[in-house]
């Protein structure tokens, strides 16, 4: 035999830098952007501070930037979802990471603080934390801010808020709004790692159980197809009369919360809103009912009211699986303490989704940093051509190819003069 196994004990780092390894081998069009900064070092002398989830995509993402020169300091988006290993080998690196898993609120913050003393020209950021901070704690760095970049739809609604009251103080990029990021990202990328996050919780069956989902958006409908595709029953339930209608002529049942509490085994809640689950429906689910969150924060599922409810809880009845006790007996199960399921109990998306993300994400800083002298305090759509040139380099890196428009048919979609 040419090769042998041999049993070896490996540090946090030298796990975190395969982790790291192995996520950069799904993600080639970053990689081929990451080797165009290399070259061209478009980030020399720039300081990012970054406010991102800690895992193995997000330390490619941090490679590609520091290869163009860039100094970065980045700190969690999420108290749970940092790889600890990971992060370890991004310090080594030479990116200043602020980030440890399962840390608390205080801490939380602390480690964005930390982040932002690196007095950052440019920052990046996954549900507008660090970028309340800035406006709010830190106003002293705000001067020095040419720019940032937005992650997700939570952050880009609350941007587009503090634009309106004319409180945003520099230029956001919204990277959530490509088309690439939210079709594969929210969609299809938040469908598989929920349902990948749930099942590595709680190794449920699927096949055969009612799955509620509540929000039909993006997120939603990649949760909803995925929870099908594995033979559950999936009930949505909407606030918005079309998606509601879509999901219908989709095939799924649409109920309210009220009545789908009674008869879900599994309730996924993708919104990006508050008391989408409240005392109210936790009082009529039926005993076993799961509880997931892949949409914001801790409070799209009310967990106070769920505290207030239970008269015993069990931790860690599974890995990230809590067992809240009811008066009578019934037990209500919550995972990832109702934050993000899929990249608490999962690893978040998969590399070659985030390849996609991350790729705009780098061209956008690209284009900020070309555009920042120009640019007004405002939300920024992330230019087409960035978008298209990301799912050109995608299906160029799975040698897939498509058809390109003739002269005759670029003028016939143009034209008004030809009839029928
Ligand atoms: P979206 O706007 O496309 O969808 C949200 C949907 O929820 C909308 O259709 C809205 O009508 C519906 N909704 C709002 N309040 C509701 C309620 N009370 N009951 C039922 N439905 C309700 O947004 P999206 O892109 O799908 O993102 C949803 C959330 O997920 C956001 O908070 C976003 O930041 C987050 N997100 C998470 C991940 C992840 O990895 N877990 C990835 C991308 C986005
Ligand atoms: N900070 C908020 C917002 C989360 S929204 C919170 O934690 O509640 C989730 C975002 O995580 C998505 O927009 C997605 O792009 C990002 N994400 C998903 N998988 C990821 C991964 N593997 N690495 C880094 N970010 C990821």
């Amino acid at each position: 035999m040419a090769v042998s196994r041999r049993a070896v004990r490996e540090s946090g780092v030298v796990v975190g830098e395969r982790r790291i390894a192995w996520a950069g081998r799904g993600m080639p069009v970053l990689t081929a952007i990451g080797e165009r900064f290399a070259r061209e070092r478009p980030f020399d002398g720039l300081r990012i501070a970054a406010c991102l989830h800690v895992t193995a995509e997000t330390a490619v993402l941090m490679g590609a930037l520091k290869a163009g020169g860039a100094e970065i300091a980045l700190a969690a988006s999420n108290p749970l979802s940092t790889q600890d290993d990971v992060a370890e080998a991004l310090q080594g690196y030479g990116i200043a990471v602020h980030a440890r898993a399962g840390v608390d609120r205080a801490t939380y913050y602390r480690h964005i603080h930390q982040a932002l003393d690196l007095a950052p020209d440019i920052v990046l950021d996954d549900g507008c934390d660090l970028v309340n901070i800035l406006h709010t704690e830190r106003t002293d760095l705000l001067d020095g801010v040419s720019g940032g970049c937005e992650e997700t739809t939570t952050g880009i609604i609350r941007l587009r808020q503090m634009a309106a009251e004319g409180a945003l103080r520099f230029p956001v990029v919204a990277v959530n709004d490509t088309r690439t990021k939210r079709m594969f990202d929210n969609r299809y990328g938040t469908g598989q790692s929920t349902l990948d996050g749930i099942m590595r919780a709680t190794n449920v069956m699927l096949a055969g159980r009612t799955v509620v989902v509540a929000g039909f958006g993006y997120c939603g409908r990649g949760v909803a197809e995925r929870a099908k595709g594995l033979g559950a029953r999936v009930i949505v339930t909407e606030i918005d009369p079309v998606k509601a209608l879509d999901a219908s002529l989709q095939g799924y049942e649409v109920r309210a919360m009220g009545a789908a509490a009674t008869v879900g085994d599994l309730f996924v809640t993708v919104t990006g809103n508050r008391d989408v689950i409240t005392a109210e429906h936790l009082a009529a689910m039926k005993d076993g009912a799961i509880l997931a969150n892949a949409g914001h924060f801790d409070i799209e599922i009310d967990v106070r009211a769920l505290e207030g409810l239970a008269v015993a809880l069990n931790p860690g009845v599974r890995p990230n699986t809590d067992e809240y006790v009811l008066a009578d007996g019934r037990r209500l199960l919550l995972l990832a303490e109702g934050r993000l399921v899929n990249l608490t109990a999962a690893e978040g998306h998969p590399a070659a989704v985030m390849d996609m993300s991350f790729s705009a994400q780098a061209l956008a800083v690209a284009w900020l940093t070309t555009e920042r002298v120009r640019l007004a305090p405002g939300v920024y759509d992330v230019p087409e051509d960035i978008d298209v040139e990301v799912a050109r380099l995608k299906l160029a890196a799975a040698g897939i190819e498509i058809d390109r428009l003739t002269a005759e048919q670029e003028d016939y979609l143009h034209s008004w003069r030809t009839g029928s």
